[in-house]
This record gives structure tokens, C-alpha cells and sequence, in this order.
């Protein structure tokens, strides 16, 4: 008799611990903001919930005017929301003041820009260096990981070039070695390809695909149909909130096994 007993509360605990959620990363509730254009008011994000998670790998799509630039600003902590709650790992955005958000942003989140925006007169090992110098703790070893990072994306042979003398894909790839060097949470993509040619796009693309599958968690905006359809999932934004999401095949098995709790207040560390 009492041995069934033990069976339901197995079951019962049994469809939370095997979900397939990993740790939420970025959680949005309710997120708006609004721009004022004299007495008239831009609703560019309208009430958008979401919560992106460990390991996914996000295109977000949308018409021009859609809000995905907005989104992406917002993520990155280059702009503030008008009204709504913005967490990374648990910590909410909003409470930090504009130097603690200027650190936060360069320790958790990394990014990848249309037009690379490196800086000209540093070398590439510089220029992937160049987050780590937002912070007051220089961490130790960083200099090798560098160099390692700069190998990774294929630049080892180019450590002191210059931008300038770099051709668009390889400066993209500084970009991503770069946006890579503090682990981040997070690594947010504008339009990475979109001033390469399709050679080099599904070379960038490949590097990508190579980052997810190591777990990092991706968002990337693109108008392009082809970009999109290489992430892993789709969010397609109209008029400032969400209007579909596809949601692919997982391509691997995060790492975060059984730490869900959506919604708790605390998110421990995650590396
Ligand atoms: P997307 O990147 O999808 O093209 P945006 O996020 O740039 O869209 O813009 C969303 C809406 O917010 C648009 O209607 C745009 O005109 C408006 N908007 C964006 N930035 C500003 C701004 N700085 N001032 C006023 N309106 C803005
Ligand atoms: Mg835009």
C-alpha cells in the first residue's frame, strides 16, 4: 500500500524537472517604450513578454518600423525601457544606475554590428580586448584568451593588423571575437552579415551555428529570409510586440540540466 504511494508524487514532480527549459537569460515583462515626437507618442515597443533562454539561438524578423532595433537596444542595455521589467540572470535592469549599466553591459553582453564598428587605430588583438577595458578588474590571463579567440575565428596570422587592412569578413570576425571575450550572457547581433557577400555570410553564419552549438545564447536580428532560417528559432515582431514565433529542433542538449525556476527571484551564477 504505501508503496504506490511514492508514485504520484514522482509524477508529480516529474513534468517541472523534465521540461525542456533551460535558465532564462534575458526576461522581458511588459516592456515599453515610447518615443515623444512633439505632441505625438511612438509606441515602438508595446507591451512585449518574453523570456529568452540558455542556449537559444534567436533570429528576430519584422518589418522595417517593427520595433526590432528598438528590441535589440533595449537587450543590450544601450537604451532603457519606458515602462516593464528587463532582467538578465535574475538582475534587473532597471535598478542600475548608468555606470553600473555600462559595466554590466560590457561583462554580460556581447555585440555584433552591420558595419563591425572596430575601433581604427587598434590592431585586432586590441580591438578583442577592447570590452575588457570598460572594467575596473582586469582579469588575469586575458591577453592568451584573446589571442586564443583571435585563432578561433581564424586571425591568428593577422594579430596586428588594423580594420582598415582587413577585408569585411575578417573585421566581422574580430567583431565576434570580441563580443566574445567575457563570456557574455548574452551575444546580440544587428544585421552581422548584412554588408557581406553570401560567401562570407555563410562563413559568419557557420561561426554562429559552431557558438550554439557550444550553448552561448544568440539573438539575432535580420531581415533576411536565409539568415533566419539558419537560428534555431524565429520571432517575427509587428507593430512593437510579438506577432509569431517558430520555434525549431533543439540542435543540442543545454547544459543547464534541471536548473528551471522561471520566475524566481534569484538566478545563480550560470557559468
Ligand atoms: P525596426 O528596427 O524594426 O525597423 P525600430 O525599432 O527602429 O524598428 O523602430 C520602431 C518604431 O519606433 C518606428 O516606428 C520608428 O519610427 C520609431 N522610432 C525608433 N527610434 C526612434 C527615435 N529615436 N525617435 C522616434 N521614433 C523612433
Ligand atoms: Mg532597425
Amino acid at each position: 500500500m504505501s508503496s504506490t504511494a511514492a508514485d504520484p508524487a514522482r509524477l508529480g514532480t516529474g513534468p517541472d524537472t523534465l521540461a525542456n527549459e533551460a535558465e532564462p537569460v534575458a526576461e522581458l515583462k511588459d516592456i515599453t517604450r515610447t518615443y515623444k515626437m512633439g505632441d505625438e507618442e511612438v509606441r515602438a515597443l508595446d507591451g512585449f513578454s518574453f523570456t529568452f533562454r540558455k542556449g537559444e539561438y534567436w533570429a528576430i524578423m519584422g518589418s522595417s518600423g517593427s520595433g526590432k532595433s528598438t528590441l535589440l537596444n533595449l537587450l543590450g542595455c544601450i537604451d532603457r525601457a519606458t515602462t516593464g521589467s528587463y532582467r538578465v540572470r535574475g538582475h534587473e535592469v532597471a535598478n542600475l544606475n548608468d555606470d553600473e549599466l555600462s559595466t554590466f553591459r560590457g561583462a554580460e553582453l556581447g555585440f555584433i554590428f552591420q558595419s563591425y564598428n572596430l575601433i581604427p587605430q587598434l590592431d585586432v588583438l586590441e580591438n578583442i580586448l577592447m570590452p575588457v577595458m570598460y572594467q575596473d578588474d582586469i582579469p588575469k590571463g586575458i591577453e592568451e584568451r584573446a589571442l586564443k579567440l583571435a585563432q578561433r575565428v581564424g586571425l591568428g596570422d593577422r594579430l596586428h593588423h588594423r580594420p582598415m587592412q582587413l577585408s569585411g569578413g575578417q573585421q566581422q570576425r574580430v567583431a565576434i571575437a570580441r563580443s566574445l571575450i567575457n563570456d557574455p550572457a548574452l551575444i546580440l547581433a544587428d544585421e552581422a552579415t548584412g554588408n557581406l557577400d553570401s560567401r562570407t555570410a555563410e562563413e559568419i553564419l557557420e561561426l554562429f551555428d559552431e557558438l550554439h552549438a557550444e550553448g552561448k545564447t544568440i539573438l539575432l536580428v535580420t531581415h533576411e529570409p536565409d539568415v533566419g532560417k539558419r537560428a534555431e528559432n524565429i520571432m517575427r515582431l509587428k507593430d512593437g510586440n510579438i506577432d509569431t514565433v517558430e520555434r525549431g529542433q533543439r540542435r543540442f542538449a543545454p547544459r543547464a540540466a534541471g536548473s528551471a525556476g522561471d520566475g524566481a527571484a534569484e538566478v545563480g551564477p550560470a557559468e
